[in-house]
C-alpha cells in the first residue's frame, strides 16, 4: 500500500485562515450549518461537529505590548495507518480502509456504539442527531473519480496538498520542513509541516491508541469468541457421546423396578 497510499501534506506556514476549506467541505458533503456564538475569538466554530469535518484552529498569542498573532491549523481526521477507530469497531464495514489508504465509513453499518470515539488518539469522530459516526472521509467519492478533495481544491495558498503520500513527504523533507505524523501510528495519512511544537497546536506529542483498546481487541474479544465456540463444541461432544437429554427419568435410569 505504501506506493499507492494517498494523503495530505498540510503546510501550516502557508495557511492564511481564510476557511475556504471549511466551506468547501460543507458544500461538497451537504452538511448543515452549526449555530455558533461569539466567544471573543475569530476562531469559529471552536470544535469539530457532526456537520463540520475540518476546521481552522486559531492558535493565538499576545506579546508584551498586547499585540496578537495567530498560527492556523487545519484540524481533521488523520487517516491513521494503524487506526484505533477501525480496530475497535464491532460492525464489519462501518469503518473501512480503501486501496488508497483512506479510513472511510458507511453510516448504514454504524450501530451507534461510539467505541470509535474512545479509541481515536485525536478526538475526531462525532455523532449527530442520527446517532451515526461522522468525520472526514477524505472525499472518498471524489478521489475514486480521480479528483482532489474539495478542501484541497478550494485552498488558495497550497497549504493543503493532496497526492501520493510518499512523494509529498519527500518534497517536504527536501524543503527542510518539520513533519508530524510521518511515522506515528504506522504513518498518518494526513502529515503536517508545523511551525512549532505539536503541543502548541493541541496535537499529542506521541499519539497512541489507548491500551484498553488492545485489551478489548486482542484479549477480551478473542476470549469471548473462544468461550462462545468452546461452549458450542462442548455441547456437540456431549450430544454425540451421551445423546440427547431425556425429559423424564425412567425407572431403568434409577436402576430398579418401580412398585406401585
Ligand atoms: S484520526 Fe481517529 S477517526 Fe481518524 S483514522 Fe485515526 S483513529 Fe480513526
Ligand atoms: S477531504 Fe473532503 S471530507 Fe475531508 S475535510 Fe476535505 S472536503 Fe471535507
Ligand atoms: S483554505 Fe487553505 S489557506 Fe484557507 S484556511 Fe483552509 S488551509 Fe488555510
Amino acid at each position: 500500500m505504501a506506493e499507492t497510499r494517498k494523503g495530505f501534506l498540510i503546510d501550516t506556514s502557508r495557511c492564511i485562515g481564510c476557511r475556504s476549506c471549511q466551506v468547501a467541505c460543507k458544500q461538497w458533503n451537504k452538511t448543515d450549518a452549526d449555530k455558533t456564538a461569539n466567544q471573543g475569538t475569530f476562531e469559529n466554530p471552536r470544535d469539530l461537529t457532526p456537520n463540520l469535518y475540518n476546521r481552522i484552529k486559531f492558535v493565538e498569542k499576545a506579546d508584551d505590548k498586547g499585540q496578537v498573532s495567530w498560527k492556523f491549523f487545519n484540524e481533521r481526521c488523520m487517516h491513521c495507518g494503524d487506526a484505533g477507530c477501525m480496530k475497535v469497531c464491532p460492525s464489519p464495514g462501518a469503518l473501512y480502509r480503501t486501496k488508497d489508504g483512506i479510513v472511510a465509513y458507511n453510516k448504514e453499518k454504524c450501530i451507534s456504539c461510539k467505541y470509535c470515539v474512545s479509541a481515536c488518539p485525536f478526538n475526531v469522530p462525532r455523532y449527530g442527531a442520527d446517532d451515526k459516526v461522522a468525520k472526514c472521509n477524505l472525499c472518498v467519492d471524489r478521489v475514486a473519480g480521480g479528483m482532489s478533495p474539495a478542501c484541497a481544491k478550494a485552498c488558495p495558498t497550497q497549504s493543503l496538498n493532496f497526492g501520493n503520500r510518499a512523494e509529498l513527504i519527500a518534497k517536504a523533507k527536501a524543503a527542510k520542513k518539520t513533519l508530524y505524523g510521518e511515522n506515528s501510528l504506522m504513518g498518518t495519512g494526513v502529515v503536517y509541516a508545523l511551525e512549532g511544537k505539536p503541543e502548541e497546536y493541541g496535537l499529542p506529542y506521541n499519539p497512541s491508541i489507548p491500551p484498553a483498546i488492545f485489551l478489548w481487541k486482542d484479549v477480551i474479544k478473542p476470549l469471548g469468541i473462544f468461550g462462545f465456540w468452546g461452549s458450542i463444541g462442548a455441547m456437540l461432544i456431549h450430544y454425540v457421546s451421551v445423546g440427547p437429554k431425556k425429559l423424564e427419568e425412567t425407572a431403568e435410569d434409577r436402576g430398579g423396578d418401580r412398585h406401585e
